[in-house]
């Protein structure tokens, strides 16, 4: 009789519970919501497609070789042995390290590496024991300023979330929660209907974004559609509205903050007529977004991924933040608050890291949180300067999710050794040395340590492993301990408790895997933190104060940067066309490339969406094939004509591109990879996050005939 089996999603941050049914040949025959949770246990289409992914016949089973020489753009492999891979690849590194030293050896983390807890905690310690500088991650293509804004502004890792669960403003800046679920916070309600919710109870949500994306409707709230990449001076000038309507809570600001005045200062050089121009939205829009926040009984602002990406991050999420504790909002109920997690840890951090000396310039790295990484735009310029000999690549895709496919895959040729742990032969895998199987979801235990200290609802989840890893798969952490063994970096014996890891992270809250195997849904919910503490608990600055003006950023030149790029954008020709990412509901980066579900209809490829107005001024039809195009690159699609994307705006569905013979769903209507037209290189990405420029990037378009 078939067995039903509590396990939880692992794509993004809901991690939503499931039950999976397993037959008594020990396979995986269903996956489906859990209904009984009490949330209702909602999930989405992707998540409950997965069983597809697990069955994928193109997963990777053994390790494997590469025969031919890394010139060619397909891979001839051969199956190895697990033995023989450590050995020779371990051989390799080893010989690199002696003779070029650690940071001759590169290390890349894939977005998928976040949702595998045991692997996130093993890669740290492999690249702590190897020594390199060299750390790479899918990070500074969406989220490092998060980061490094919350230890200038907090001296702490206290990146605070939204209380849109209480809410009764919601400013919901480059985001589409109801495709993509909140980045950086974690809500047990993925549909969008939190969003709804707000305006239910007589609240209002305002979306800020060149589109008018999925999640704003008539049952949720409108969409200011600004310019791309304009926000920091949009969040700029709402504040200084705010200011002169008297909405700053200047008690609070006297207790808690410092630097107030430059502060205020600095946003006082972008009012509402002064950024009307170059955001798109009329003072009067900006006048009614600070009349709302400022009449609002609480309201709060959360930016995402869009803006993450717009080349000023660090200085949105600043202001976000500044918004958020300047008008009395920060700590207050439906405001922002550091919720309760499992791993209640509130440590001092600083942005005063190493200084790494590369052939590029030096690099003042910290890495507070284990997310941080040196700017992955520059990946290719270290391979070239010849500073990086070798590439291991962990769960993660760079030729794709990087600026630059061509530039990186000529930079990848002439790296010594590549390897890379991953589900599936990826197009980077396929320029790799040697291609090591590892888990999916479903065949790995787990708990949800990513989604700690930013949950709506906080909880434990514990998943045992589903079934076992079929073929000669390997659990990630497991390839890395080998691999450190191997090359000597680690004298100890692999754990003989394969749990060990997850029971360490559990055992900070009290709990244990035993524990939660007799919860009901194995998940235990954390008692709802007092938010009368945050203050004491999060201030970790010597001063005990929010740093409303980081000096940090002085010194990056932020501010100043933030200032010319204005000047740059009141200057720009008036037609330029800037060009967005777009996230659809049927992909997910570059992980569900090889699907059926996810690659068929109209999301076989990705077309270029225009608005009606700037395609009959050029001249387009739709379904034209258009050639996109800027000093990095271009690449060829269709034009599809769309109303929801403001004029001088295109978009583009990133996460396509992965035309390979080793993914063969994916092979049949690969799409384009829009990273291609992204910035790389020296300058090209902001100082201080190492985040990449991959919004509201320059284009021109022209017929591909
Ligand atoms: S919302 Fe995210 S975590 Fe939940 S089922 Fe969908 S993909 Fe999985």
């Amino acid at each position: 009789m078939n067995k039903q089996q509590h396990t939880f999603c692992r794509i993004c941050e809901p991690m939503c519970p499931m039950l999976a049914e397993v037959n008594d040949s020990g396979e995986i025959v269903g996956l489906k919501p859990n209904h009984d949770y009490p949330s209702g246990g909602l999930a989405c289409h992707k998540g409950l497609s997965y069983l597809q992914f697990h069955n994928d016949p193109d997963r990777l089973n053994y390790p494997l070789r590469r025969r031919n020489s890394r010139e060619e753009t397909e891979g001839d492999f051969e199956r190895i042995d697990w033995e023989t891979a450590y050995s020779e690849i371990s051989t390799k590194l080893t010989s690199l390290v002696d003779q070029y030293g650690p940071s001759s050896v590169a290390v890349y983390s894939g977005n998928p590496m976040a949702f595998n807890s045991r692997m996130l905690m093993s890669a740290a310690q492999f690249i702590g024991l190897l020594g390199t500088d060299m750390v790479f991650s899918s990070s500074t293509q969406d989220m490092t300023n998060k980061i490094v804004s919350a230890v200038a502004i907090y001296g702490s890792t206290s990146a605070m979330i939204p209380d849109i669960s209480n809410t009764d403003y919601l400013l919901c800046m480059g985001a589409n929660p109801r495709v993509s679920k909140w980045t950086t916070v974690s809500t047990e309600n993925t549909s969008g209907k939190v969003t709804e919710d707000i305006k239910s109870r007589g609240g209002k949500v305002c979306f800020v974004n060149p589109r008018k994306t999925e999640s704003s409707t008539s049952k949720t709230g409108e969409t200011l559609l600004i310019k791309p990449a304009t926000d920091a001076y949009f969040l700029a000038a709402v504040l200084c509205e705010i200011e002169a309507l008297g909405g700053f809570d200047e008690e609070m600001l006297a207790r808690y903050g410092s630097n107030v005045d430059l502060f205020k200062a600095f946003i006082k050089k972008y009012p509402a007529q002064r950024v009307a121009g170059v955001t798109g939205i009329s003072i009067d829009e900006i006048k009614t977004v600070a009349a709302d926040i400022t009449s609002a009984k609480s309201a709060t602002v959360h930016i995402s991924t869009g803006v993450n990406m717009s080349r000023q991050g660090v200085i949105c999420h600043w202001l976000a933040e500044m918004l958020n504790f300047a008008t009395g909002n920060l700590g207050r109920k439906g405001g922002s608050y550091k919720p309760a997690g499992a791993i209640d840890v509130y440590s001092k951090q600083d942005l005063n890291g190493q200084i790494v000396k590369t052939a590029l310039g030096d690099f003042n790295f910290t890495n507070p949180t284990g997310y941080m990484a040196m700017p992955g735009a520059l990946l290719a310029d270290f391979i070239e300067s010849g500073e990086i000999k070798a590439l291991v690549c962990l769960s993660g895709n760079p030729l794709l999710s990087v600026g630059g496919e061509t530039k990186m895959r000529n930079a990848f040729k002439k790296l010594d050794v590549m390897v890379s742990v991953d589900v599936v032969r990826n197009n980077t895998s396929e320029l790799c040395d040697y291609v090591l199987p590892g888990t999916d979801f479903l065949e790995r235990a787990d708990t949800n340590l990513l989604s700690n200290g930013f949950q709506t609802t906080p909880k434990i989840i514990y998943s045992d492993a589903v079934v076992a890893p079929k073929a000669e798969r390997q659990d990630e952490w497991k390839i890395l301990a080998r691999l450190e063994q191997e090359m000597g970096l680690s004298l100890t014996n692999e754990s003989t408790d394969d749990l060990a890891a997850i029971r360490g992270i559990l055992a900070y809250s009290g709990t244990s895997i035993e524990a939660l195997r007799e919860q009901p849904h194995q998940t235990l919910y954390l008692p709802e933190k007092s938010r009368d503490d945050l203050f004491e608990k999060c201030l970790q600055h010597d001063d005990k104060r929010i740093n409303c003006y980081p000096p940090e950023f002085e010194s990056a030149g932020l501010f100043e940067r933030c200032e010319s790029i204005f000047e740059e954008l009141q200057n720009e020709p008036e037609d330029t066309l800037k060009l967005i990412s777009r996230r659809t509901p049927y992909m997910h980066n570059t992980w569900l490339a090889n699907s059926n579900k996810f690659r068929s209809g109209t999301l076989q490829v990705n077309p270029l969406n225009m608005c009606p107005q700037d395609a009959a001024e050029k001249g387009f039809l739709d379904g034209d094939e258009v050639r996109v195009y800027n000093q990095y690159g271009s690449v060829i699609t269709r034009l599809s004509i769309t109303d929801d994307l403001r004029p001088g705006t295109v978009s583009l569905s990133h996460g396509y591109g992965a035309g390979r013979p080793s993914m063969r769903i994916a092979e049949r209507n690969p799409g384009v990879n829009c990273n291609e037209l992204m910035p790389t290189g020296p300058g090209s990405y902001e100082p201080l996050s190492n985040m990449s420029w991959l919004c509201g990037v320059p284009v021109d378009l022209e017929l591909a005939s």
